[in-house]
Parts: C-alpha cells; sequence; structure tokens
C-alpha cells in the first residue's frame, strides 16, 4: 500500500444519504475528496458501505454544481444577481424584522431539512422559538417520519425506535412492511442477507405491492393493495388471537388497552382482509404465526407505512403485533422503523420540528416550555401551535406566512401536490433559500440564497436509525463564501437581535460545533432520550454512541428489555383504531393505484447523486412502471410515451413492463423533477391529505389514469 502523500489527510465521518449512518473515511488531497471508504471500526456498519456511499467521492466538484456566493433580486421578474456574504445576512435581518414589526412572528416559516447537522438544527430552532417568536418551524422530516413518530409515542409513549442493528443478526423472523430495504437501506440488507445464509430457517417475509428487490430473500411476499396495510396487521392479530397465539403474560404486566382493541379487530378475519388487501387469506395466516411463534420477531418498516394519511394508524397497528406476542425488548425482536434521512433523529432530538421542543419536548406543554425557556436563557417560548410542512405552505398561499427560510430541501420537487406548492413559493413575499447545490428546482423561487457548505466541509453529529451518534467531520474548507448552515444561521440571529431584542444576541456567541452540541445535550438530561453526559470529548475517545447515554450508563443498546415503557402507567398502549381507506380513491377516470419509491443509485431529488456517473446508470431516466394486464389493456408496448393523471397534475415517461408490480397499481421512482426532465415530476400527482395525528401527507397513493402518447 503506498504511503499517501505528504499534504493528504484522512478524517472519520459518516455517509451523508440513508439513516442507515455508514461510517466513512475521508481522504483528501490539498483541498480535494480524493477516496471515500468504510470504516471497519464503526459499530453501525463495520466498514460497509453502498454504491452510493462508495460513489461519494465522485459527487464532491468544483464544477459548477455548487454555489459560490450569496445572490439577491430586488424584484420578482428580476434575476438575482451575486451580492457580498455579509450585506446578505444583513438583508435578511432586516427583512425578519421588518415582517416582524409589520405581520408578527408568525408571519415566517422555517423549512428545514433531515439532511442538517444537529447543530443546525439547534441554531436555527433557537433563532426561530426563542428569537423571532414563533413555532413555524418544519422540516421535510415531516414527509419521512412523523407517522413511525407519532405511532411510538402513543403506544410505547416515546419516539425511540427500541431495536438496534444487531437485531437483524439474531432474529428468527423478519417483517419488512412498506420498506425496499435493499435499495433503500442497502447496508442493513446485506446484513440481513448474511444473517439468512447463516440462519436458512430464518423466515423473512415482505409485506409491498412491488415484488422489489427485498423480496429476493423472502420466504413470504404479500403483495398487498396500497395503503391497506392496517386491515392486514388486524387480520394477523386476529389469527393471533383465535389461534391463542398471544402472550398473555405479557399483555396482562405489560400492556393497557387491549381488550377495547380485540373488540375491534374481530371482524378483521383473514377472508375480510383477503378482499381487502389483495392477498390471501392462508398467506395472512402463516404469516400471522410466523410472526407470533417465532422466538424473536423484528419488523422493519418505512415510507410504506409512513407516508400515508393513516400513517399512524399503519405504524401503530404493527407495534400492536410486537406487543401483543411479547416480540420486543429482546435480542431479535421489536418494531424497528428506518429512518430515511441521515439526520431526521437528530433533527427531532433538537426539536427542529413544529410539533416538537428540544430534547423530545412537547410545545403545547406549558411545564416543557417552561424548561425549554430556561435552558435557552429566555422568558418565555410561543405558544401558538406551529404549522408542519404542508400547513406551511399553504399558509404562505393564504398569504399568512409571508417569509419563508428555506434550508437543504428542496420543496418544489419533495413536496406533494406541486401545482400548490409552486403557487406559494411564488406568491410569498421573501423566500430565503439556504443551499449548497446549483440546480435544485427551489432555487428558481429563492430571493435571496445563503451559500451553505455541506459534506465533507462540515463538522457536527448525526444520529441514525439505531439511535447512534456520530461524528461528522471536515476534510476540506467549503468553496466560495459557503459557510455552515448554522453559522449562517447565527450571523443572521445575531443580525436580527441587535433590531429587535439586543440582550438575545448573546444566545448565538457560539464559538464551534462543540459548544452547540454540549448546550443541546444538557436539554436531554431526564427525558427519554438522555445524552447529557455525551459530548465532543467523548466521542473523540470513545466512538459513535448510542443514546441514552447518562453518567451512570449500562451499556444497554435495545430499549424496554424490562417492560417498562415511559408512559404514565409504565405499560405500553394497544391503540382503539381502525382501518381508513385512502384519501385518493380510484374512480372510472384515475382507476390506477400509483406508489412511488427509491432507487438503489439515487437520492431524493437527485441535487448531490446525479454528481456522480457511476450512480446514474443504473437508471437514466424516470420509467413508468405497469404490470403486462394493464399494459395491454391501455394499450401501451413496453417504452410506449406515457402520460399519467391524477386529479392534480400529469407527468410523462416512457412505460416499462413489470411482472412484480401488482396488476392495477403503477409505480415510478422519486427522483426526477423539473431540473432532470420536463414538467414537475411525480410530485405533480400526488396530493396533500395529510395523517390527522403525525401531520404526514399521503405521498405513496395517488389515484391516476394513463393515456399512451406513441407506441414504439
Ligand atoms: Fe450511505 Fe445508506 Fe448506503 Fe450506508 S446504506 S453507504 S448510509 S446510502
Amino acid at each position: 500500500v503506498p504511503e499517501p502523500a505528504a499534504s493528504s489527510r484522512a478524517v472519520l465521518s459518516v455517509c451523508c444519504y440513508c439513516g442507515t449512518g455508514c461510517g466513512v473515511q475521508i481522504r483528501s488531497q490539498g483541498n480535494r475528496v480524493v477516496e471515500v471508504t468504510g470504516d471497519r471500526e464503526h459499530p453501525s456498519s463495520h466498514g460497509k458501505l453502498c454504491s452510493k456511499g462508495m460513489n461519494l467521492a465522485a459527487t464532491v466538484k468544483a464544477d459548477g454544481s455548487r454555489i459560490l456566493s450569496a445572490q439577491l433580486r430586488r424584484h420578482k421578474n428580476e434575476p438575482r444577481q451575486p451580492i457580498a456574504l455579509m450585506s446578505a445576512l444583513t438583508i435578511a435581518a432586516r427583512v425578519l424584522a421588518d415582517t416582524i414589526d409589520k405581520h408578527g412572528p408568525d408571519a415566517i416559516g422555517f423549512y428545514l431539512s433531515g439532511q442538517l447537522l444537529t447543530e443546525d438544527y439547534a441554531v436555527f430552532n433557537k433563532l426561530a422559538r426563542a428569537l423571532v417568536g414563533t413555532n413555524n418551524i418544519d422540516t421535510n422530516s415531516r414527509l419521512c417520519m412523523s407517522s413511525a413518530v407519532s405511532a411510538y409515542k402513543l403506544t410505547l409513549g416515546a419516539d425511540a425506535p427500541p431495536a438496534c442493528y444487531e437485531d437483524l443478526d439474531c432474529a428468527e423472523t423478519v417483517f419488512i412492511a412498506g420498506s425496499n430495504t435493499a435499495f433503500a437501506h442497502p447496508v442493513l440488507f446485506r446484513r440481513l442477507e448474511a444473517a439468512k445464509a447463516r440462519n436458512p430457517a430464518m423466515k423473512i417475509i415482505v409485506v409491498d405491492p412491488r415484488r422489489t428487490d427485498t423480496c429476493a430473500i423472502a420466504d413470504l411476499h404479500l403483495p398487498i393493495s396500497a395503503g391497506t396495510d392496517v386491515a392486514l396487521f388486524h387480520a394477523m392479530l386476529n389469527v393471533m388471537v383465535w389461534e391463542d397465539l398471544i402472550d398473555r403474560d405479557y399483555i396482562a404486566q405489560h400492556t393497557e388497552g387491549f381488550d377495547a382493541l380485540k373488540q375491534r379487530i374481530h371482524d378483521f378475519t383473514p377472508k375480510s382482509a383477503e378482499e381487502l388487501c389483495g392477498v390471501p387469506a392462508a398467506d395472512i395466516v402463516q404469516c400471522a404465526r410466523w410472526f407470533a411463534q417465532s422466538k424473536s420477531t423484528l419488523s422493519l418498516y418505512t415510507m410504506g407505512l409512513n407516508q400515508s394519511s393513516s400513517g399512524t394508524a399503519k405504524n401503530a397497528a404493527l407495534i400492536h403485533l410486537h406487543l401483543a406476542t411479547g416480540q420486543i425488548g429482546r435480542p431479535g425482536a421489536g418494531p424497528f422503523s428506518l429512518t430515511g434521512q441521515p439526520n431526521a433523529m437528530g433533527g427531532r432530538e433538537a426539536g427542529g420540528m413544529a410539533t416538537l421542543l428540544p430534547g423530545h419536548r412537547d410545545p403545547d406543554n406549558a411545564a416543557h416550555r417552561a424548561e425549554a425557556a430556561a435552558l435557552w436563557g429566555v422568558e418565555q417560548l410561543p405558544q401558538t401551535r406551529g404549522l408542519t410542512a404542508v400547513d406551511m405552505f399553504d399558509a404562505v398561499l393564504a398569504g399568512k406566512i409571508k417569509v419563508l427560510w428555506i434550508a437543504g430541501t428542496n420543496p418544489a420537487h419533495s413536496m406533494p401536490d406541486q401545482t400548490k406548492v409552486r403557487a406559494a413559493l411564488a406568491k410569498a413575499e421573501f423566500v430565503i433559500v439556504q443551499e449548497a447545490f446549483a440546480h435544485t428546482e427551489t432555487l428558481a423561487y429563492a430571493d435571496l440564497v445563503l451559500p451553505a457548505s455541506t459534506w465533507p466541509e462540515k463538522e457536527g453529529t448525526v444520529t441514525n436509525s439505531e439511535r447512534r451518534i456520530s461524528r461528522v467531520r471536515a476534510v476540506i474548507k467549503p468553496p466560495g463564501d459557503a459557510k455552515s448552515d448554522w453559522r449562517l444561521a447565527c450571523a443572521v440571529a445575531k443580525k436580527l437581535a441587535a433590531k429587535i431584542a439586543p440582550a438575545k444576541a448573546a444566545l448565538f456567541n457560539y464559538r464551534d460545533e462543540a459548544e452547540i452540541f454540549a448546550e443541546h445535550a444538557r436539554f436531554t438530561a431526564g427525558r427519554d432520550l438522555d445524552y447529557s453526559a455525551l459530548s465532543y470529548a467523548r466521542l473523540e475517545a470513545e466512538g459513535p454512541q448510542q443514546w441514552p447515554y447518562t453518567s451512570a450508563r449500562t451499556d444497554s443498546v435495545r430499549l424496554y428489555q424490562d417492560g417498562i415503557f415511559p408512559t404514565a402507567s409504565q405499560r405500553a398502549r394497544f391503540m382503539d383504531i381502525g382501518y381508513t381507506p385512502v384519501a385518493d380513491p380510484v374512480s372510472a377516470q384515475y382507476p390506477l393505484r400509483l406508489t412511488t419509491g427509491r432507487l438503489r443509485d439515487q437520492w431524493h431529488t437527485m441535487n448531490r447523486s446525479s454528481l456522480a456517473p457511476m450512480l446514474t446508470r443504473h437508471e437514466e431516466e424516470p420509467r413508468m412502471y405497469l404490470h403486462p394486464v394493464d399494459m395491454q389493456r391501455y394499450r401501451i408496448g413496453e417504452d410506449s410515451l406515457v402520460k399519467v393523471t391524477s386529479r392534480r397534475g400529469e407527468f410523462i415517461a416512457p412505460a416499462r413492463r413489470d411482472t412484480g408490480l401488482k396488476p392495477g397499481h403503477a409505480y415510478i421512482p422519486m427522483h426526477w423533477g423539473s431540473a432532470f426532465m420536463a414538467g414537475d415530476g411525480v410530485n405533480a400527482l400526488s396530493h396533500s391529505v395529510c395523517d390527522p395525528i403525525s401531520h404526514q401527507p399521503e405521498l405513496k397513493h395517488s389515484a391516476v389514469g394513463l393515456e399512451a402518447l406513441n407506441y414504439p
């Protein structure tokens, strides 16, 4: 192995894509990233990387892909011009101050991203609530994990995934619902594949309208009709009750509410679920038996359950199966939601969502508001409920929010019902877009652009799906005027404080990320996620750590091993929930159920992943996947151009035959938007009806119609 050149550096950090949170070693020469390899010592990934992680070095470019300076447009119909960063920060502060003065603090909205680091979130949250005085701070994590969060809180008492990655190695049955793990969390999938190879008796069940690559290792695939998961899970519980497969002792000692749910599920027989869900009753029975009778059952789930108008109910109905069978708090057992984004967990820990305060506190709880205010050193925090993602853009459209500050996310592609979202962005009086990449759809609506640094130019921390906090480390300097997201937020905060509350300027006197983390960690003391004993020094000395991490640390990686839950009664709760159909019903005009998903080699709206040529080879353009039966029905040939229409918009793409798709369903990858194709992207079709508890929109189901535009 040749010695590295004298000018080269290497740091340990974390892959910036998915919530698996794989450890990486980044090697640079001069100010160039030359190599990214897996970190063998990282306890979550042991040196493994997927294609996205392996191609990270190719995405760090100086070829026009980055925003190098601040930009301003003085009038909506003029192009933006570069301006000095100091002037841009002053303008941002002035716009915020004027808006607070004229319309009040709730005329401002902050829309953040699960790509931001915990330290970025912490500073933005303090800026929004403790200085501006609004709870209008939400994040694209609302589109990702909020249903999982709501269900964990309602059933188990806290937003805390109870399992860990080691459970993949020792589970006897793995129940995967609404997750194409092979594409969305590839390193976890490989780990599961290896566990199955070691233990061929392991049973793997996949619930998905498509026979995805994840089904390659499945013993049973249930090709469910999109949106009917609650009926399936209730029917499984019905079988467990009927065949006496439930754990009566666990239910009696550690839970409450089972009798009401038992009444509720009475009519959800395998036969009725077969009709509703479109899967054979015998398979439902088999599935229930494997789930309940195995020594350890682990469930993996993500967007297929979360992105739904009944996302909380779907998550809760799955958690019920674990509580009813005692499949929780033991090695290889538990309901394990896989986080989509690299730091959706850390964002929630820092309270960077309308429905949260730092340390998993509740902004509707006066005592929690008082605690957070005291920790920040301010008199009080705002009481008015903050607006969640979809409501925030609706409020812009209604003229209630005048100024939007968007950081590290691309709502002009990723939000549902693009016609509405783009109208809102066009109507906003002032849009600040803090962004690293030069080609996002949202930049078209920016009045002021703040140049952000990005991986691998930033220092901070992220928390992955198994509650593990890792250091993100900088190895190169950011290009041009780009700065860390927290530094940009801090600089504007100080200027704003000087105008509206000079004493509060001191709230933003951070020297570095370690100081922000130390303040943030104090917010967790005594809370379910307590990592008040963790610091940058400890992370440096001990490597990535899972929470809780207190001074009385017991090295526990699994939660609820003692059967005690953080609820008032210390018991987990069964929720009396029914089945609610999808919000956008199929009809004669829109007869197909459209679902969307990730490709193996792309990430979200492709701002970063499209920069690596190797990654675009997997799929070079968006395709509309259809079952051959439906292609014949609509007289569509392979590669025919198809116009897909929903009640909200249209999308044009070539058709592709997919025998693994359930007839009556259609599938389009989520990644392409107007930056890479004609039209508004796949979210021109989706709708913005949200789960009433989690406020997560139903991105996973839209009723669509088809029209063939040509015949190859
Ligand atoms: Fe990165 Fe996720 Fe792939 Fe790991 S599995 S290398 S975190 S994209």
